[in-house]
């Protein structure tokens, strides 16, 4: 185990804050032109031509935000919109629509589809980017700050230093990925598999249940007893942070 431990905690860290775009569009220059400003702007990106595929990649490798075409080939955009938002994992990705003029984008108003923001054809790719950094910087303030909170725990990034309230808590490389990756994404609740891939590193063998281990040794860390568990068990699925600790 230590040495899985030995690997550029920096790295891991600056790797998994890059966030991950997942473009669904089946207009190939336009998917081009997506592709391009997504990844200028500092973002990975993964292409996804029609709907299945869009699911398909969601459900590998779950996005930061899905800039989501309304009329997609196989599955609708509007359907794959509601799908992603009946599945635990990706309840809490942001969703950018995109519609075309006139057409969808009065009845997409009406109905509750849970998209975040909408934008019609044709758009401006500096709007698109501003939009997205305005819902990432919403839904996900951990992305662009050093310092990210918690309820009464903080993080802070440069100093790579944990604190609840005044206390300052020590944690090995393994619990501080963790605990970083959990607080990039409050409130979703990550399976053993997405744990592993996003700490340890995909490709890595490790028991399922080393998360387990690692989550017990962060609880012990973040807890003195009687105090709350920031950290929530969904059984069966997974870890999230607890949303009910915010408050
Ligand atoms: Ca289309």
């Amino acid at each position: 185990m230590t040495s899985l431990d030995s690997g550029p905690a920096s790295v891991r860290v600056a790797m998994s804050r890059k966030p991950l775009i997942l473009i669904a569009e089946d207009e190939a220059p336009l998917m081009t032109l997506l592709r391009y400003n997504v990844e200028k702007e500092g973002y990975r990106a993964v292409e996804a031509r029609d709907g299945d595929e869009a699911l398909m990649l969601a459900d590998e490798d779950i996005p930061d935000l899905v800039i989501l075409d309304w009329m997609l080939p196989k599955v609708s955009g509007i359907e794959v919109c509601r799908r992603l938002r009946s599945r635990a994992e990706t309840r809490n990705v942001p969703i950018i629509m995109l519609t075309a003029r006139g057409e969808e984008s009065d009845r997409i108003r009406g109905l509750d589809t849970g998209a975040d923001d909408y934008i019609t054809k044709p758009f401006s790719m500096t709007e698109l980017l501003a939009r997205m950094r305005a819902v990432l910087r919403r839904i996900r303030p951990a992305l662009s700050e050093d310092v990210v909170s918690f309820g009464e725990v903080s993080i802070d990034r440069s100093a790579h230093r944990v604190k609840r309230g005044d206390k300052d808590i020590h944690l090995g490389p393994t619990e501080y990925r963790l605990l970083d990756h959990l607080m990039q994404h409050p409130g979703r609740v990550f399976s053993h598999e997405q744990l592993l891939d996003a700490v340890w590193g995909s490709g890595v063998y490790v028991d399922a249940r080393t998360v387990d281990v690692h989550i017990g040794r962060l609880r012990k860390a973040l807890n003195e007893p009687g105090q709350a568990d920031p950290i929530r068990t969904v059984r069966s699925a997974g870890y999230s942070l607890d949303d009910s600790f915010k408050t």
